[in-house]
């Protein structure tokens, strides 16, 4: 394995679309921060500087929610259903059009491959806004039989309607930024609510290209807003907000604690999708072709930098050694690199300051008693390149296995032939719910192990299945609240009752 190798140049029109401004979207204007803040943002796979891009502050927050507050009652709210799904195609339209720039755009900012970024992620973001588009149409209350007191049997009639929350504060990591800013956006326009989106620090510029793409499919100003800054600063400001009327937040557990408190104030609702710290549970007669590859793309996939990465690996004594053996050899031959090289498999961590922290948990597992069986290192030279690594003999009681690292970091541990509920004990020993997954041909064994793991979502023979219609979310600490599928309209709705006396 090589350090990180020559780079490659985004294409003509992506290097055009970054030698923009690169402001702040509010009310459909590019307008730079009021205290005239930028942030820099970095390429991760070479600590080249890309471009910088306008910092808000809470000033810029107070624009922002006003605007979406006016586009809330405006022209927008005014659209049929139809008008407004019609709008969300178009955008998704746009979306798949332009999939080679925000995948370039993505891997410059947060360095994933390019194959991921643009056939993974880019075409899983059209497919989730034509998704939610889908179900603007077929958004209803109920009508209810009632008996009122004052109300004469069947001389009455209740019905509930649909309506949407409001200005959504949306708040969004860089692990994927992308599909995190698609995840906000399209159930926002599907129930007609209107956003203030704040992107990662280190990955603004694929949620300024979602905005403008939406700009270009018609949805009306000030319905999406962008506003790139920090955390403690716009973040926080946007989470505080009495003008906001719910808050998606995705990202750590530790600030989505923080994010509870500041709203408070008005109590404005919050869905929170938080960390993870998956298991992956082998049973000696799971499909080894199958288990290896799955593993390694569960673990490694962004650079382990995945809420539902499988870091946790349960494996059957019986075929401990190999499993561990093809995991570590198919782990150690990923080629690390820039993401627009066509050949990397795996590229660099966000930040210096991330890579610093992964090397730390990966320099107190060589200090436990675990085995490390591959990888172990940072790369030498530009770029905040980490070897995938797999530590074999791990237990629960290490805190490389209990803590979130969001880095490629693997543990494995045995298990005999226990009781399942033993197992699931073990596969649950953390304080996060979030993913989990069983190998095993076995049906009875497979539907069993699914029930006793304590997540939002299970996988059997293959590891965190994701498509638009698969409610996701978090148990425990990984989280409140549902996003995807049909669950994911619920946090962006109210329901009104209404009732009449004949
Ligand atoms: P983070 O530090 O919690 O940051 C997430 C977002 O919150 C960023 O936009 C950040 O801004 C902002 N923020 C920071 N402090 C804030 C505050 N006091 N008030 C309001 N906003 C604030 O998380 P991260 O390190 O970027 O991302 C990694 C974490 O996200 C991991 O724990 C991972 O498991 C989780 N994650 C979860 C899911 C899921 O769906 N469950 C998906 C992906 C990632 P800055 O950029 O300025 O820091
Ligand atoms: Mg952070």
């Amino acid at each position: 394995m090589s350090a990180a190798p020559e780079t490659f140049n985004p294409s003509p029109e992506t290097q055009a679309w970054l030698a923009g401004e690169h402001n702040l979207l509010i009310d459909g204007q590019r307008v730079a921060a009021a205290s005239g803040e930028r942030i820099e943002v970095f390429d991760p796979a070479t600590e080249a500087l890309i471009t910088t891009v306008a910092g808000a502050g809470p000033e810029d927050i107070d624009r922002a929610v006003a605007a979406a507050r006016k586009a809330f009652k405006g022209e927008w709210a005014k659209l049929t259903s139809y008008e407004r799904a019609r709008l969300m195609f178009k955008f998704a339209d746009l979306i798949e059009e332009n999939m080679s720039l925000l995948a370039e755009v993505e891997v410059l900012e947060n360095g994933m491959p390019r194959m991921i970024s643009e056939y993974t992620i880019a075409k899983f973001g059209g497919e989730f806004v034509r998704y939610f588009a889908g179900w603007v149409t077929k958004i209803h209350g109920m009508t209810i039989p009632v008996s009122p007191s004052e109300a004469r049997n069947g001389e009455s009639l209740t019905y509930t309607k649909r309506e949407p929350i409001g200005v959504v504060g949306a708040i969004i990591p860089w692990n994927a930024p992308l599909a995190m800013a698609i995840l906000k956006l399209a159930p926002t326009l599907a129930t007609g609510c209107t956003i203030v989106l704040k992107p990662a620090e280190l990955t603004p510029l694929t949620a300024l290209l979602l905005g403008e793409l939406a700009q270009q499919a018609g949805i009306p100003d000030g319905v999406v807003n962008v506003v790139p800054g920090y955390g403690q600063a716009a973040g926080a400001a946007l989470s505080e907000h009495d003008g906001v009327d719910k808050i998606s937040f995705t990202g750590s557990t530790a600030v989505g604690k923080s994010i509870i408190k500041a709203s408070a104030g008005n109590l404005k609702k919050v869905t929170l999708e938080l960390g993870g710290k998956s298991p992956f549970v082998v049973f000696p007669d799971a499909d080894m072709e199958r288990v290896i590859p799955g593993a390694v793309r569960g673990a490694f996939f962004l650079q382990g930098q995945n809420c539902m990465a499988s870091t946790r690996l349960f494996v059957h004594e019986d075929v401990f050694e190999p499993v561990v053996e093809g995991i570590a050899a198919m782990a150690g031959g990923m080629t690390p690199g820039p993401g627009l090289n066509p050949g990397s498999m795996l590229g660099p961590l966000i930040s210096g300051d991330q890579r610093d922290r992964v090397m730390g948990y990966i320099e107190d597992g060589k200090a436990s008693a675990a085995e490390l069986r591959c990888g172990g290192e940072a790369l030498p030279g530009k770029g905040f390149f980490v070897k995938p690594t797999v530590f074999g003999r791990t237990n629960m009681d290490m805190k490389i296995a209990r803590e979130e690292i969001f880095g490629p970091v693997m543990c494995v541990q045995a298990f005999g032939d226990s009781e399942l509920e033993d197992v699931a004990a073990e596969a649950n020993a953390t304080i996060y719910g979030l993913s989990g997954s069983v190998w095993t041909k076995d049906i009875s064994v497979a539907h069993k192990m699914a029930g006793l793991i304590d997540s939002g979502q299970v996988s059997i023979n293959c590891h965190a299945a994701v498509d638009p219609a698969i409610p996701f979310g978090g148990n425990k600490q990984s989280g409140w609240g549902r996003e995807f599928g049909m669950e994911g309209l619920e946090p962006y709705l109210k329901t009104k009752a209404t009732t009449v006396l004949f």
